[in-house]
């Protein structure tokens, strides 16, 4: 640590700090230190109302403590810091090592009773980095902080994000860029690789370790099931399936469905190249890096199914082959379970009747067929049903009259409050690519911390109406912004 260390003794209050992963065998990770470096790190944006998630004061927001700690300048005294080894399928492909590459946990502890990790991403290389120098880039910090707290927003699963500090320190990609680290919590980023790394080496120790870690801290409710092993496939299953449903509903595409990407605890985890659709296109590639389009929209309900048989292999020292293939045929029905109680939320119903399903289809697939807005298209069945009138998003096409005129004959047999339930099911604003490069740009060209702000806070609350000149922010990219690509490589 640097002489000029603020004392970060204080930051988190007594009793908080926890020792949980670090109990586990040496062979799941390694302590080590974020590299450090002594240019002075700049915040560039700090989730205030977060702290008090990990247990911290909103206080501490400001402090010279909070800002070291966050940039990888200062220890917090009390924890361990380490990097976790994981495995996992990319892109089909089986890598036996990959890891905490550019990560470090830098503390764990538990606020009102619930876990926390607390992880920097960009601090510097640990055993993991293989080639890669362990760096972050200002504008992928960004784009995972503005989408980590939005998905948060939209009342999806994920890790969550707590600052994005930039390093004053150039990082090599195809050119040289501003570098920054940011912070991400969740109560566990345990991966599916995770059970991958130990199975493929046959270290069965380690995987039944791992199993029961898990539910001595996070799956507490299942460890008195008769075979709480198999109660946890499924449950991480269950969790799976839901989460693609929400992501499906808002048109969310992760990008790089890789199984050390997939949470076990079902949240979405590394956001990369994600995108939200803006014309609904279902198998628009939005990740260059994906040639073959494994990941596009379509797919990723399918490609979860992969991820979890991937996970299933890894479990097949602990958990019988016959559970585990009950555990993955539970996985279509409780996707389907989810997807339909999305759509009759989407739709403005209280309840699913025969025919909705169709219904939804119907919309769907004219949405496709005309390319139109996903998420504005969606967002305006909210307007039609206030105002009654026609929302000059979605496509001047009889076929669309006729839809309305159905949907609209069904939404009047519904009791309570329609509009308010397609409010709260649709959202206006989704954090679109070109919205997320309109931050990163104002923060690296001209230094605009107050765009970023702004974005922020729409992103944040995504369902509201913000003022009157946000509401570009509401709409597909203008044309200065089409085309936008995003790759692996941040
Ligand atoms: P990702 O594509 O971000 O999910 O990363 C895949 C793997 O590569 C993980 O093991 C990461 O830790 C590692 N990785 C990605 N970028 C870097 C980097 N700049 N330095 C070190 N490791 C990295
Ligand atoms: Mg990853």
């Amino acid at each position: 640590m640097a002489d000029t260390a603020p004392d970060t003794h204080d930051l988190f209050p007594k009793g908080t700090l926890e020792t949980r992963y670090t109990g586990l065998p040496e062979a799941f990770y390694s302590k080590l230190d974020p590299e450090l470096s002594g240019a002075e790190p700049v915040v560039i944006h700090m989730n205030r109302n977060a702290l008090p998630e990990i247990g911290l004061k909103e206080e501490t927001a400001d402090s010279d403590a909070l800002k070291m700690v966050l940039a990888g300048q200062a220890g917090v005294k009390g924890a361990e810091p380490f990097a976790g080894v994981y495995a996992g399928h990319q892109f089909g492909h089986f890598v036996p090592q990959l890891g905490d590459g550019r990560a470090v946990m830098i503390a764990e502890g538990r606020t009102e009773s619930r876990p926390w990790e607390l992880q920097l991403k960009g601090s510097g290389r640990t055993p993991y980095s293989r080639f890669a120098d362990g760096r972050a880039v200002l504008r992928s910090c960004i784009r995972e902080y503005l989408c980590s707290e939005h998905m948060h927003a939209l009342g999806i699963p994920t890790t969550r994000a707590l600052s994005v500090i930039a390093t004053r320190e150039g990082v090599r990609r195809e050119t040289v860029e501003p570098g920054a680290v940011m912070s991400r919590f969740a109560q566990s980023h345990i991966r599916f690789g995770h059970f991958e790394y130990f199975h493929h080496r046959n270290m069965k120790d380690e995987v039944r370790a791992l199993a029961d870690h898990l539910l001595e801290y996070h799956f507490p409710e299942l460890a008195a099931e008769d075979d709480p092993y198999s109660a946890m496939f499924r449950e991480v299953t269950a969790r799976t399936a839901r989460l693609m449903a929400k992501w499906q509903a808002v048109g969310f595409v992760h990008g790089v469905m890789n199984t050390d990407n997939m949470s076990i605890l079902g949240l979405t985890i590394d956001y990369g190249p994600y995108g939200f659709l803006d014309e609904f296109q279902p198998t628009l590639i939005t990740n260059h890096s994906d040639e073959g389009g494994r990941y596009v929209y379509a797919n990723q309900p399918v490609i979860a199914h992969w991820n979890l048989r991937a996970l299933a292999v890894a479990l097949t020292s602990l958990v019988s082959m016959e559970s585990l293939n009950t555990g993955l045929e539970s996985y279509a029905p409780a996707f389907e379970a989810a997807w339909q109680e999305e759509l009759c939320a989407k739709l403005g119903f209280a309840h699913l009747q025969e025919g909705d399903e169709k219904l939804a289809d119907t919309f769907m697939s004219l949405l496709a067929e005309t390319g139109s807005d996903f998420t504005s298209s969606w967002h305006a069945l909210s307007h039609i049903a206030a105002e009654q009138e026609r929302a000059d998003v979605l496509p001047d096409d009889p076929r669309m009259s006729s839809w309305l005129e159905n949907w609209q004959a069904r939404l009047g047999e519904e009791e309570g409050d329609a509009v308010s339930r397609l409010r709260a099911a649709n959202p206006k604003f989704v954090l679109r690519n070109w919205v997320a490069e309109t931050a990163i740009r104002a923060v690296e060209d001209e230094f605009d911390l107050g765009t970023l702000d702004r974005i922020f806070r729409i992103v944040t609350h995504p369902y509201d109406d913000h003022d009157a000149e946000d509401d570009l922010f509401a709409g597909g990219p203008p044309d200065e912004f089409r085309n936008l690509a995003v790759s692996c490589s941040a």
